[in-house]
């Protein structure tokens, strides 16, 4: 397909779409949960002790009782039949950050030759799929086959609906047979445990000894891109490496601000309804849709939960974000730089702790200054980000991220936090003593009688800072669009188990010295701030003053993914994720080889189709229309006429400087290699990444040369306005 024939299709299928009413007549409210086997299910359909004892291990984090099991697995498989499924499925998270699945029937033939639906309790706690296939970091041998899945019982099992049928999905985890995590569930459910002990002995030494658990909550804000399905089909960038290796800026982006929280689309918006309707059947709770900054761009922000849970809603939304853009005739991408030099897509990740009975811990109220409680866990975030500030940039590397943070659209790479003036005006008193006063919230005089008074936050908001507080949550802004929010919250759940510990024990020994509590707590906090206060900044994160103060100030400031990747094994976060029993170092250094041979491997499947396409795309339009000017040349000398030939020879000059930026990619393809997963990445990096950057520009020039009729591509404009 050529780009200006899938520009009359992509038109086409605008032009002619109709809102089609999609069964409407189950309100929204009643589709919540209705494929979920949820707690209330559960309750139903299980004998009274067995619910219980479900529970205690959903909401207080209590070990799973195995002799459940089978219970559990009668009641399951007796619904999801009821709900139409043929065949159930351990689903697990594998190192990829991708969404796995083996599928078995419930049927097996008996004896007499008719088939029985089995589904045992032991089938329900563990499966065993083949894990050679997934990247393990040399965890395991490829000849050493054996993985197990294990049923994570804080996620609920959901039928996953398909049209010819319909599947038992079961949240599992995923590890070795030697017993290490293969996957980013593992470490999730370990760091929560972890955070979860250490804040319950902190919130003792403030009188609440009755706290069962606490608990991490994310709320992922999720950006996104919608295309036409014709323009994906016409570009075979987007097929493989889910971007564009080539496009011109579009002569008209996103200067003028028209796009943010524009009207959007009614076939966006159709789209849009429908996805909530499947989101919430799966009880995802999606709450916000909005256009983003991008033409062609747009966020969805589902309410928070548990961060575990969180993270396998994230997952399957992503998955049901693609599947329902299909039905609409576009396809989303979650990309994190779909478009050079246009917006990219991040996945802001709110976060906060509680709990059932304490509420929100952070949540600092009217007058923070008095409310201990909230500084010290502050002050536990404040010290962890400016201690482990390497390992949180780490948790967000990956090539596709690479291209996002610190463009103008995400943070730096450089991990500060932001605490809003009245937070900062706390915390500055503490430095110098004690804090007596809070700034208060204002009144905003609108000058219109008829309008209500309307109140202003006691701070701002900072876009540029990759770490904020937020009023009652902090937002992580730089994960990207396209990632599992598992490495980010396991970063962030093990940094605050290691900081509340130490203020924990801190507070204990002062106390044991006498040391009346309120004093105590005042000199700890005033340490932290004094030793850690260089990692807060309410300034302009993107302005170069930044990355010099920055500097000056000892932030790390980890680029790219091979600077910040090997940052992740060195011995002090080796042994804060051991001490924690979060990774063990032979876990933490496969994660590390992993993430750095997936990121070889995107550049060197980016490099080749560059390659690809610019010799048997963009070289061939290139010849054809530099042939038909030499001829329109030639005639015009024949006829006597003086030949405008200027075009003919920029055209003949881009030709060049793209067969030669070409012979350099080539050659930079078969020279690739490394001894080991950083040699090689770091090759992609330094030889690929800029021989890719040359061959895009020659041919992002001869885009704005060769005619349009021949040009094989969709244009950046075509793609992000045709809607
Ligand atoms: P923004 O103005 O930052 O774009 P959104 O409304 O798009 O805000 O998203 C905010 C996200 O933060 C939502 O997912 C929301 O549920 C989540 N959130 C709100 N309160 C908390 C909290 N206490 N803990 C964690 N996440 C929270
Ligand atoms: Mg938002």
């Amino acid at each position: 397909m050529s780009g200006s024939l899938s520009r009359r299709q992509a038109i086409d299928a605008v032009t002619k779409f109709k809102v089609a009413a999609t069964a409407t007549d189950v309100p929204l409210a009643d589709l919540f949960g209705i494929n979920v086997f949820s707690k209330s299910v559960m309750k139903a359909r299980l004998p009274k002790n067995v619910y219980k004892k479900v529970a205690a291990t959903i909401d207080e984090g209590a070990p799973l009782d195995p002799a459940v099991a089978d219970a559990v697995a009668n009641a399951m498989k007796d619904w999801a039949i009821e709900k139409g499924a043929s065949h159930y499925a351990h689903v697990f998270y594998p190192l990829t950050g991708f969404t796995a699945e083996k599928h078995d029937s419930f049927l097996e033939p008996d004896s007499s030759g008719a088939s029985l639906a089995e589904f045992a309790g032991k089938t329900l706690l563990q499966g065993e799929p083949d894990a050679s296939s997934f990247p393990n970091g040399g965890l395991r041998g490829t000849f050493e086959a054996r993985g197990y899945t294990g049923w994570d019982v804080t996620s609920p099992a959901y039928i996953l609906e398909n049209p010819n049928g319909n599947t038992l999905c079961i949240p599992t985890v995923f590890i070795s047979w030697t017993g290490e995590a293969l996957d980013k569930k593992t470490p999730l459910l370990r760091s929560q445990q972890a955070m979860s002990k250490q804040a319950m002995r902190l919130l003792k030494l403030f009188g609440h000894n009755d706290v069962d658990t606490v608990v991490s909550y994310a709320g992922a804000e999720q950006e996104y891109f919608l295309i036409d399905e014709h323009f994906f089909y016409a570009r075979p960038d987007i097929m493989t490496s889910a971007r564009t290796l080539f496009g011109a800026k579009p002569s008209k982006g996103q200067e003028f601000d028209d796009h943010y929280f524009g009207a959007i689309p009614d076939r966006v918006l159709a789209y849009m309804i429908d996805l909530d309707r499947e989101l919430f059947k799966y009880g995802i709770p999606s709450k916000t849709r909005h256009n983003e900054v991008a033409p062609g761009q747009f966020e969805l922000a589902p309410v928070f939960e548990r961060s575990v849970l969180a993270h396998d809603h994230q997952q399957l939304m992503m998955t049901l974000m693609k599947k329902v853009a299909e039905r609409h005739g576009m396809t989303c991408l979650l990309h994190e730089k779909p478009f050079a030099g246009v917006n990219g897509s991040g996945k802001h990740v709110n976060f906060s702790l509680g709990n059932g009975n304490q509420g929100n811990l952070l949540n600092p109220g009217d007058t923070p200054h008095e409310n201990v409680q909230f500084l010290v866990f502050c002050a536990a975030i404040i010290r962890g980000v400016h201690k482990y500030g390497g390992l949180l940039r780490a948790s967000v590397a990956s090539a596709s991220n690479d291209h996002r943070l610190g463009a103008n659209e995400a943070p730096p790479a450089i991990i500060s936090i932001f605490l809003g003036e009245q937070l900062m005006d706390v915390f500055d008193q503490i430095a110098k003593g004690g804090a007596t006063g809070s700034k208060q919230a204002g009144v905003l005089e609108l000058g219109v009688d008829s309008l209500p008074p309307m109140k202003a936050d006691p701070g701002d908001r900072n876009r540029t800072s990759p770490f904020a507080f937020t009023g009652n949550r902090f937002e992580f802004r730089a994960p990207g669009s396209n990632q599992s929010i598992s490495d980010p919250m396991v970063a962030i759940n093990t940094i605050l188990a290691d900081s509340i510990d130490y203020l924990a024990t801190e507070l204990e020994k002062a106390t044991a010295d006498g040391t009346e509590f309120n004093a105590a707590v005042q000199k700890v906090l005033q340490q932290v701030i004094l030793d850690h206060g260089a990692v807060i900044f309410n300034g302009d994160g993107y302005a170069q003053a930044w990355q010099d103060e920055a500097a000056a100030r000892g932030l790390l400031n980890l680029r790219t993914t091979v600077d910040a990747i090997p940052f992740m094994a060195e011995k002090e976060n080796e042994e804060l994720f051991e001490r924690y029993g979060v990774l063990s170092a032979r876990e933490l250094e496969a994660r590390k080889d992993v993430i750095l041979e997936q990121y070889a491997l995107c550049l060197l499947v980016e490099a080749k189709e560059t390659a690809e396409i610019a010799t048997t795309m963009i070289l061939p339009a290139a010849l054809r229309y530099q042939g038909e000017l030499a001829g329109i040349a030639a005639n015009l000398t024949a006829a006597g006429i003086d030949s405008p030939t200027p075009l003919l020879g920029e055209l003949t000059e881009t030709i060049g400087a793209l067969t030669s930026a070409l012979a350099t990619l080539n050659a930079g393809i078969s020279g690739f290699h490394g001894e080991g997963e950083l040699e090689e990445a770091t090759y992609g990096l330094e030889t690929l990444i800029p021989a890719m950057a040359a061959v895009r520009a020659a041919a992002d020039t001869l885009e704005g040369q060769v005619a349009d009729d021949l040009w094989p591509l969709p244009t950046y404009n075509e793609m992000l306005t045709i809607l």
